[in-house]
């Protein structure tokens, strides 16, 4: 997906504040952050929303929360809390279409919606 802009950070076509990866996750703060941390934990493979993990592929999102919790350890926010969110479609707000968790945290977050 050479347009997908996720799929470009993962590459290293595009720069990113990368703060993890191994050979299916990749993980970096984000460019526009709503709280203190906020990172993006997103899978190297082109997923375009949570909808379209497949049985196969579910694993992926395991690992995602595996590297979301490993994170906030190391972001030391994990004894305070975060929130570990997907946006899916259109209502949800979702800009970028490649599957991605934002791991937001390092202030008192609002009721969601
Ligand atoms: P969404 O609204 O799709 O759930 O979240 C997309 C997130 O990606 C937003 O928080 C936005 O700030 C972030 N984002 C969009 N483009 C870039 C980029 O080029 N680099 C980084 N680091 N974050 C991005
Ligand atoms: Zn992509």
């Amino acid at each position: 997906m050479e347009d997908c802009i996720f799929c470009r950070i993962a590459a290293g076509e595009i720069p990113a504040n990368i703060v993890y990866q191994d050979d299916r996750i990749i993980a970096f703060r984000d460019i526009n952050p709503v709280s203190p941390t906020h990172l993006q934990i997103i899978p190297r493979k082109h997923i375009v929303t949570v909808a379209d993990v497949s049985d196969a592929d579910l694993p992926i999102i395991g690992e995602m929360v595996k590297v979301a919790n490993r994170l906030a350890m190391s972001e030391g926010v994990a004894e305070k809390g975060y929130r570990l969110v997907i946006n899916c479609g259109k209502e949800s707000g979702q800009e970028v279409p490649h599957l991605h968790l934002h791991l937001l945290a390092g202030r008192r977050l609002g009721r969601m919606g």
